[in-house]
């Protein structure tokens, strides 16, 4: 047994510091990044995005979601189990929508990456993968610890030698170098139990606090020549710009899209305002409904809510670019990939004013 004694920080223990700046405004900052990196033959690969990704969820890794967000930039993991035929419709649409404007063929696609975890056959990537070369795939388990992980990686990049690999769970820099040094055009997708439709921590007693996983994690992916995606754990836009300012390349969001009108699911009013169903795909629920019930041996590490509706993905897409156009402005940071360069943390005991939290919203009251 052992202790590190250090203490690890979450984005609630963490401000950024404003800089000085040549920025004037906010319109002068980019949030859109180009990837490159060398395939599997040593032809260089690319990627352009703006590099905030929606969870491949159930409610919310659909492929109305991945059209939506990838025309404000932005990208969509698409939830494990959807047959080819949707895919292939999907790939499909986003390409033709992309020629009709005259932009190239996988201007939107790109953005969009399908899932698979372990368990699930390679058919449908290998099929997909045939018809419309993918840019980048999910391969993602809740433990990415388990050796049958790092096997699973190599299968994919074999099939899909040019494409970006974003893998995970895990929370440690000896792992993510491993994992990068396995492949070409790996991201480790890091992160776990800080997710909002998550209870593995009280379930297991496994976790990390997120911005000291991001800080570790980021380094060590840097170093060996891959890159680092946060997933989970934002609550506000401030938390993903904190994720950038910590290394992260890409940032993956659940809760944040989950009360979006467009999600998956029927509305249901409680106290007359709208809710939508919102699951951890460990729970029960996601079980029951995507992977033919839950094991014997395992039990539900993720929550079933109902949440409130808040308004269109397009308002939230919004609000996110809003708030990193204009963190970036009070830090200098011109690019993305200059906000950890320019950001300094202030290590905090208190994060907000809430005198007035508890009362009526002027809005949906
Ligand atoms: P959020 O942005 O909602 O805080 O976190 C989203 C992330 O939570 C997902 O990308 C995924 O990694 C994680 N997650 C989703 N469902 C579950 C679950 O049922 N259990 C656990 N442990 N994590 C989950």
């Amino acid at each position: 047994m052992r202790i590190i004694e250090e203490t690890q920080l979450d984005f609630d223990d963490l401000l950024i510091s404003p800089k000085r700046s040549t920025l004037n405004s906010r319109s002068e900052v980019e949030l859109s990044r180009t990837f490159e990196w060398k395939d599997i033959n040593g032809n260089k690969q690319s990627l352009t995005c703006i590099p905030i990704i929606v969870a491949n969820m159930a409610t919310i890794g659909t492929p109305r979601i991945a059209k939506i967000v990838s025309k404000h930039g932005l990208m969509c993991a698409l939830e494990k189990h959807y047959p080819f035929e949707v895919l292939d419709e999907l790939y499909t649409d986003l390409e033709n929508i992309a020629l009709a404007e005259g932009l190239s063929k996988n201007f939107y696609s790109q953005k969009v990456m399908p899932s698979i975890g372990v368990k699930e056959d390679v058919d449908i990537i290998k099929h997909l993968n045939d018809k419309h070369p993918l840019k980048c795939i999910c391969i993602d388990v809740p433990n990415g610890y388990i050796p049958r992980f790092i096997d699973r990686i190599n299968e994919i990049a074999k099939i899909c030698p040019q494409a970006m690999l974003i893998c995970g769970n895990v929370v440690t820099g000896d792992i993510c170098q491993d994992i990068i040094l396995h492949g070409h055009g790996i991201v480790a997708k890091t992160g776990i139990g800080q997710g909002s439709a998550c209870i593995t921590r009280s379930k297991t007693g496994v976790g990390r606090p997120q911005a000291s996983t991001i800080i570790e994690c980021a380094d060590a992916c840097h170093q060996v020549g891959g890159f680092c995606c946060s997933d989970g754990g934002c609550k506000t836009v401030g938390d993903i710009g904190k994720a950038f300012g910590c290394g992260a390349d890409f940032v993956m969001l659940g809760g944040m899209f989950a009360g979006c009108e467009e999600a998956e699911g029927e509305t249901v009013y409680i106290d007359n305002k709208p809710h939508k169903l919102f699951y951890g795909m460990s729970s029960n629920l996601a079980q029951e409904r995507h992977f033919g019930g839950r094991r014997a041996s395992s039990t539900s590490e993720g929550r079933e809510k109902y949440i409130p509706i808040t308004g269109s993905i397009e308002d939230v897409i919004k609000d996110i670019k809003g708030g990193l156009n204009s963190l970036m402005t009070y830090i200098g940071a011109r690019k993305l990939k200059d906000i950890p360069k320019c950001c300094t943390f202030f290590k905090v005991n208190s994060q907000l004013n809430l005198k007035f939290a508890n009362c009526k919203d002027f809005k949906n009251n």
